[in-house]
C-alpha cells in the first residue's frame, strides 16, 4: 500500500497531525494508497518554506528559472507511461488517453513556461519630450494553486509551470480524489534539482488543506479550477484579503452542427467531445444541435459510434471509456439520467451503470448516454453533468441554435461546424464563450488565453496572460 507525503520545503513529509485519507482506484473500487490529510499546519508550514524561497528564486534569471522548468519536462517525458499508469490508477480514464494526452501536456506546460520565461517582456511608453514611462512586472510572491479530478496532473502542471515562470513560489493542493501523479510530480522536482521550497504540493481535502490556502493571509493569489459553487466559495472568502484570483470554473458547452459541414469529421469528433474522458472534462461538448436537415443523418453516424465506445478496465488498450472517478459522482451522473426521463426525453443510447468482471467488478463504469427531445431550457440541458451523457437537438435556423447555445449560466467553450466561413466567424463572435472550436475540438495553442465567460470563470490562464496574472504591474515615469 502507498504512503503518499507532502512536498515541503524540498522534502518529502509526512503530515503535521499524522491523519491520512484512503484514496480508491475506480476501476476497482478498492483503496490502494493513503494520502496526507493536511491541515492548515501543512499549509502554514508550506508557505513559510515558500517564503523561505522567494527571495533568491524571484532574483534567478528568467533563463536558468526556465532551465530548471524545461528539466522537469524531461523528467515527465522520461516518465511518461509510468506517469500515465499513475494517471489511469487514479483516475480511471484509460492508460491510452493518459499516454495521448494528459501526460504530454503537463510536461509540455513545463517546457512552454520555461522557455516563455524568457520572452515575457513588459511595455514602455514613451512622451516625446516629457516623460518615459516604464511598466516593471513583479512576481506577486507566495501564490496558490488548486486543481481538480478530471485531468490531475496536466491541470494542475498548468498552473503551477507560470507561476514558477513568473518568479513566484507555490503552494499546491491537487485533488484527494488524484492525488498521485502530483506526488509523483514532487519525486520529479527534487531530482530535476528545483530549489527547496520553490514549490511545496500539500495534499488534503477541499475544506481542509485548500481552505487553509485560500485563508493564509501570505498568499497573495489564488489560481483555482473546479467547480463553479466551490469558486463562488473562494472568491467570498478571498476577496476582502484583495486576493488576486483566476477561476476556472465549470461549463456546459455547445456542440452546433450546422447542414453544411463535413458529416464524417463532425461525428467522429463529437464522438470525441462527447465521450473523452467518460466527459468528464470541462470542455467536452454536452448539448449537440444539430441543423434539422441532416439531423436524422447525423444521430445514425452518431449512434453508431457510440455503440463502439466499448467500456472496459482502463488499464487495457482496447478500453475506449473507463471508469467514471467515484461512486458518489457516479451516483451524481445516475441521478441526471433519471432526470432526463422525467423531464421527458427519449434515451437513445446507454443509461445505465456497467457491471465488469474480475478485477473491475467493483468499478465505476457507466455506459455513453445519449437522450433526444429535451428542450433547451430543462435542467439537463442546463446544468452541468460532467459525464459521459449528451443531449441531441435539432434546430431551424442559425438564431436559433446561438440562442439556444447561450442560454445556460455557463459560457466556457464551444464547437462549431461549418464550411461557411462567414458564418463561422458571424456565429463564433455571437457565442458568449471563452474558447470557440470552428471544426475541430480540444485544439491546443498553448499561447492563446484560456478560459470562461458568465459562470464558468474570472480571468483567463494560457501564454502571456498566466504570466500576467501571477505578476503585478508597476508603473515607473521618469520626467525628461
Ligand atoms: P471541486 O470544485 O469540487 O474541486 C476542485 C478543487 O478545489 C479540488 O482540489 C478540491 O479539493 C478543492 N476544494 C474544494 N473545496 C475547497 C475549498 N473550500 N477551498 C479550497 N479548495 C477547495 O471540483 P471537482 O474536483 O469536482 O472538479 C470538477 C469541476 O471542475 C467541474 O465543474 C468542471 O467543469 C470544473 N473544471 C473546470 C475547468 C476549466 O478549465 N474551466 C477544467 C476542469 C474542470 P478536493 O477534491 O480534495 O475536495
Amino acid at each position: 500500500m502507498l504512503h503518499l507525503r507532502n512536498y515541503i520545503g524540498g522534502e518529502l513529509v509526512a503530515p503535521a497531525a499524522g491523519r491520512y485519507l484512503p484514496n480508491i482506484e475506480p476501476a476497482t473500487g478498492q483503496v490502494f494508497s493513503h494520502i496526507p490529510d493536511s491541515d492548515a499546519n501543512d499549509i502554514a508550514r508550506a508557505v513559510a518554506a515558500a517564503e523561505a524561497a522567494l527571495p533568491a528564486w524571484r532574483l534567478l534569471p528568467a533563463e536558468d528559472r526556465g532551465r530548471l522548468l524545461v528539466r522537469v519536462a524531461e523528467l515527465i517525458e522520461r516518465d511518461l507511461d509510468r506517469l500515465a499508469a499513475a494517471e489511469s490508477q487514479d483516475n480511471g480514464k484509460p492508460v491510452t488517453l493518459a499516454q495521448a494526452v494528459d501526460i504530454p501536456r503537463a510536461a509540455s506546460n513545463f517546457a512552454f513556461f520555461g522557455t516563455a520565461a524568457q520572452h515575457f517582456a513588459s511595455e514602455t511608453h514613451f512622451q516625446e519630450g516629457v516623460a518615459l514611462n516604464y511598466t516593471v512586472r513583479h512576481p506577486l510572491g507566495v501564490v496558490g494553486c488548486i486543481s481538480p479530478w478530471n485531468l490531475p496532473l496536466y491541470l494542475f502542471t498548468w498552473k503551477i509551470a507560470p507561476a514558477l515562470a513568473a518568479g513566484c513560489c507555490v503552494v499546491a493542493k491537487p485533488s484527494e480524489i488524484t492525488p498521485y501523479t502530483a506526488y509523483l510530480l514532487s519525486e520529479l522536482c527534487i531530482e530535476a534539482g528545483l530549489p527547496a521550497g520553490v514549490l511545496n504540493i500539500v495534499h488534503g481535502t477541499g475544506p481542509g488543506a485548500g481552505q487553509a490556502i485560500v485563508e493564509h493571509p501570505a498568499i497573495k493569489a489564488i489560481s483555482f479550477t473546479g467547480g463553479t459553487k466551490t469558486g463562488e466559495h473562494i472568491a467570498r472568502t478571498a476577496a476582502p484579503m484583495f486576493k488576486k484570483l483566476s477561476l476556472e470554473l465549470g461549463g456546459k458547452n455547445p456542440n452546433i452542427i450546422f447542414a453544411d459541414c463535413n458529416l464524417a469529421e463532425a461525428v467522429q469528433t463529437s464522438l470525441r467531445s462527447s465521450f473523452a474522458n467518460q466527459g468528464q472534462i470541462c470542455l467536452c461538448g454536452s448539448r449537440i444541435f444539430v441543423e434539422r436537415s441532416i439531423y436524422e443523418a447525423f444521430k445514425t453516424e452518431f449512434l453508431a459510434g457510440v455503440a463502439q465506445l466499448t467500456v472496459g478496465d482502463p488499464q487495457a488498450a482496447g478500453s475506449r471509456q473507463g471508469a467514471l472517478v467515484s461512486e458518489a459522482h457516479l451516483q451524481k451522473v445516475l441521478s441526471y439520467i433519471e432526470l432526463a426521463h422525467l423531464e421527458g426525453g427519449t434515451l437513445l443510447a446507454g443509461g445505465r451503470r456497467v457491471q465488469l468482471e474480475g478485477r473491475c467488478a467493483d468499478g465505476y463504469f457507466l455506459q455513453p448516454t445519449v437522450f433526444e427531445g429535451l428542450g433547451p431550457d430543462c435542467r439537463v440541458n442546463r446544468e452541468e453533468i460532467f459525464g459521459p451523457v449528451v443531449t441531441l437537438t435539432p434546430f431551424d435556423t442559425e438564431e436559433e441554435a446561438l440562442r439556444w447555445a447561450n442560454g445556460t449560466d455557463y459560457g466556457l467553450a464551444a464547437t462549431i461546424w461549418t464550411r461557411d466561413l462567414n458564418r463561422a466567424h458571424r456565429v463564433a463572435h455571437a457565442l458568449q464563450s471563452g474558447i470557440v472550436w470552428v471544426n475541430t475540438w480540444l485544439h491546443r495553442d498553448l499561447r492563446t488565453p484560456f478560459g470562461g465567460m458568465k459562470s464558468s470563470g474570472v480571468g483567463r490562464e494560457g501564454g502571456l496572460e498566466a504570466l500576467r496574472f501571477f505578476t503585478e504591474p508597476q508603473s515607473i515615469t521618469i520626467k525628461l
